[in-house]
């Protein structure tokens, strides 16, 4: 072995034979084969070791390896073992511009120019993925651009859904106030795209095609829309366009630029460069490590000392990895070569079937197993966004901003608000909102350092697609989380003491009767401020919104 591996040759393939009823034996081989290939090559096995029991001490230790595994091992009695080695794929680094940007050297008081705006919405992207001590990803230009901005890290989200969400950030007012809903995304509550092409900037955008987004970007020119499939992510050509928009489109300066990226949708699947462990623990976890690649071309492309640039986000996401559902077998790599030499092609199809087989009576007990395996917590990562619930999973976002106007970089632990963007925005750009018909307010001060008093943040979820409202409203506030149903405030309610749950386990409903007391007085003030916009919509338009929420993995 060890004169074959100093002629490794990327590509190549290894068989080595196991006896597999010797499990020691199969770790020292597989360790010492590890030491000696260290960062050559990465090893891949066959997948259908996933399913033999025999393998299960040797599939640990490869996961230990942090590495991109599969399992190439086909043989009569499992004894031999194929392994294809391949070079070790380079990671990507962080942008060299944004690594010698400093935020105190911005001098947009003294300028007259005005600066232009890229608004990044990354829809889907909890909090705790994007920042704190318990995220996987590999993301050196996140890193870096937490260290060069204002990053606010307890933003709450007005919604647990897109449409809700998008239409509180764009009116800042809460989806109650706007009407806006997946059914009713027409809602003739005023946006503030108007407010800024009137100040002056030429407005561009890059979103998938929703009509949602259709209807909010009416204050668009046209040629300025980039409208892309919505099945398509960075990887699928997305960054092209984006670049292309960048850099082709001639852009007038200032201009406002709206990007909604759709990758972290958990509907949607990683590509194979970004599948390795490497780049994250979870699927969800190595698509923030794929954005964070893009990012980095992104800040080469673009001046910092001339644009304010947001990252935030619609709403979080119950993170279940595909590889936890109980019924998950590894997809079988029916063209692999290694197959193709070894297995006679006739073997395949009856393979597969026995797989299928297998699948069904292993279920149930690794239903059981899995489910006794997660804490309370990890048990709703399970969950869906849009029931009678609304965890900090799914509401808890990033808000993120560096660039002209934003002086000093500093993380800020005081609960904010979707409706609290565009007012800031609109303080830093100095356009025109008429705030007395907004639930937000500026940031501008927090930013700058400043103390301000919390304003709570009100919840809801997002209706799912058989009923017209979400099933629960409440509020937060850095102290509680509060919520219950809709219509009948007795009704699922759930209390909890952040400061000391911050997991939210404990509901506290039935022993603070006077924080519930304090809470409902909020809510209730808040609805009673905002009457709702009613509008009329008609069964083609509720197929459509059906449709479009169906495509985006909605049941
Ligand atoms: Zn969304």
């Amino acid at each position: 072995m060890h004169d074959f591996l100093k002629d490794f040759k990327p590509n190549s393939k290894l068989v080595i034979f196991i006896n597999l009823n010797k499990k020691f034996d199969t770790l020292y081989c597989l360790s010492e084969l590890d030491k000696l290939l260290n960062e050559k090559c990465i090893l891949m096995f066959d997948q259908f070791g996933n399913l033999q029991h025999e393998f299960i001490a040797f599939h640990n230790y490869v996961k230990s390896f942090r590495r991109d595994f599969q399992f190439l091992c086909q043989s009569e009695n499992w004894r031999k073992c194929t392994i294809e080695l391949h070079p070790r794929k380079k990671l990507h680094t962080n942008s060299k511009k944004l690594e010698s940007y400093n935020p105190n050297n911005q001098k947009i008081g003294n300028n007259k120019k005005k600066a232009n705006v890229i608004f990044l919405l990354i829809d889907d992207l909890r909090l705790d993925k994007f920042y704190g001590k318990n995220r996987t990803s590999y993301t050196p230009n996140i890193d870096l651009l937490l260290k060069k901005s204002v990053f606010f890290n307890s933003a709450i989200s007005s919604a647990d859904g897109t449409f809700a969400s998008m239409g509180s950030i764009f009116t800042s007012q809460y989806p109650s106030a706007t009407g806006i809903t997946w059914a009713n995304n027409h809602s003739k509550a005023r946006k503030f795209f108007e407010n800024i092409r009137l100040s002056g900037y030429e407005l561009h955008s890059t979103f998938p095609d929703y009509d949602f987004f259709r209807t909010i970007s009416k204050s668009f020119e046209q040629e300025n829309c980039d409208i892309v499939d919505i099945k398509k992510g960075l990887f699928d050509g997305i960054s092209e366009t984006i670049n292309q928009h960048l850099n082709l489109k001639k852009m007038k300066s200032p201009w406002f630029y709206y990007i909604h990226l759709m990758d972290m949708h958990l509907q949607r699947s990683i590509p194979k460069s970004f599948s390795s462990n490497i780049y994250g623990k979870t699927a969800y976890e190595r698509k923030l490590a794929l954005i964070d690649s893009w990012l980095g071309d992104l800040f080469e492309q673009i001046d910092l000392e001339n644009t304010l640039l947001i990252i935030t986000s619609d709403h979080g996401e119950y993170t279940l990895d595909n590889k936890m559902k109980p019924d998950f077998v590894p997809i079988l790599q029916q063209n692999s070569l290694i197959r193709k030499n070894e297995i006679p092609s006739s073997f395949l199809p009856a393979g597969l079937f026995l797989l299928k087989i297998m699948r069904k009576i292993l279920t149930p007990y690794r239903q059981n197993k899995f489910e006794k395996s997660l804490d309370e917590y990890e048990i709703r990562t399970t969950y869906k966004r849009g029931k009678n619930y609304l965890f900090d999973e799914a509401i808890r976002i990033p808000l993120l901003f560096i660039g002209a106007g934003i002086e000093q970089s500093r993380i800020i632990n005081d609960l904010v608000r979707h409706v609290d963007i565009f007012p800031t925005i609109a303080h830093i750009m100095k356009f025109p909102i008429n705030q007395n018909s907004i639930d937000g307010r500026s940031l501008v001060d927090l930013i700058n350092g400043k103390s301000e008093n919390e304003v709570p943040a009100i919840i809801e979820s997002m209706p799912v697609l058989s009923k017209p409202k979400g099933d629960v409203i409440g509020v937060r506030t850095s102290k509680y989380k509060y919520f219950r149903s809709r219509s009948n405030p007795k009704l699922d309610v759930s209390l909890f003491d952040l400061e000391n749950d911050p997991k939210e386990i404990k509901n506290l409903a039935s022993v603070k009767p006077e924080i519930i007391h304090e809470m409902e007085s909020i809510l209730n003030e808040n609805l009673k401020n905002a009457p709702l916009i009613k509008e009329e919509i008609t069964d083609q338009r509720k197929a459509k919104a059906l449709k479009t929420l169906k495509e985006m993995g909605y049941d």
